[in-house]
């Protein structure tokens, strides 16, 4: 059998903190256990959050950990080609539509209709439909040069897949245990997600598919806030005729007040501990190594 390849997908938009640390040594850990492969990409798609220093610093922290990995790394923004060939390919099942309403138009809809409900990251569903305007209307003002995104019409897509493959989920094999068990999908919890966006032409959930098979990723491990958005990543895996990797969902380190460390609320960051000495080894202990 061919060895597991494994790979840790930061974005630089932050420095790493140690929910990070945790992510990546466990993909380091299993992957030596199944005498696997390592690599490291950086998903750097957002232009105005991702920064070149930020990605120096993932370089210089995960060197101080003592992790190695694959050269060359792969960094998404110098692949916007391969993204936009699988986008052609869903639109070209009839599945994706251009969407021109913006934050401010979600927002304000979502606002006059209390009990609308949110997707799985705590964001309003996509409040408009893709019926409320014809495709003719949607491609003159796409050819007319308007704003917009492209979306997913998630019923369509899920309707879709599922006849190609019957229900949809994954599985997850547990970190500790290595126990595996079936995870049923629940794509619809997600709305029509966007696949591309106005200044971009992609999005998380589609560049994230696309590299895992173009890099012949096996095992997908990664924290517990990603687990719902595995459900989207089924759907896209399933209609672009791309493999399925083994998927572990870690669970995430809390701060002292019980919250999930993150960037945006400034969790320490490696880069810090490390300037008040604490050593690689007290790292590894306090991301639960
Ligand atoms: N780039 C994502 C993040 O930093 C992780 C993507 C993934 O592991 O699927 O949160």
């Amino acid at each position: 059998m061919a060895s597991p390849v494994f790979r840790f997908a930061p974005s630089p938009n932050g420095l790493l903190h140690l929910g990070h640390a945790r992510s990546a040594l466990l993909n380091d850990a299993l992957a030596r256990d199944g005498g696997g492969r390592l690599l490291l990409r950086i998903e750097d798609i957002d232009p105005v959050r991702s920064r070149r220093d930020f990605e120096t610093a993932i370089f210089e922290d995960l060197g101080w950990l003592g992790l190695e990995w694959e050269t060359p790394v792969r960094r998404q923004s110098e692949h916007f080609a391969d993204y936009e060939a699988a986008l052609a390919r869903l639109d070209a099942l009839g599945l994706v539509y251009a969407s021109f309403e913006s934050r401010g138009d979600i927002r304000r809809v979502v606002a006059g209709r209390p009990g609308w409900p949110s997707d799985p990251d705590g964001a309003p569903l996509f409040p408009f439909s893709r019926s409320a305007m014809g495709a003719e209307e949607r491609a003159r003002r796409v050819a007319a040069g308007e704003p917009h995104a492209f979306r997913l019409d998630m019923r369509q897509a899920v309707a879709r897949a599922v006849e190609m493959t019957g229900p949809l989920g994954w599985r997850e094999i547990d970190a500790a245990s290595g126990a595996a068990e079936r995870v049923a999908a629940d794509p619809l919890a997600w709305g029509d997600v966007i696949l591309a966006r106005k200044e971009v032409p992609t999005a998380y959930h589609l560049a994230v598919v696309v590299d895992d098979a173009l890099q012949g990723v096996t095992h997908v491990v990664r924290g517990a806030d990603l687990k719902a958005a595995t459900s989207v990543h089924r759907v896209l895996q399933v209609l672009l005729g791309l493999p399925a990797p083994l998927y572990t969902h870690h669970a995430l380190l809390l701060d002292a007040e019980g919250c999930k460390l993150s960037k945006s609320i400034g969790s320490q960051s490696l880069a810090a501990l490390r300037a008040e000495g604490m050593t690689p080894a007290e790292v590894r202990r306090r991301a639960g190594f």
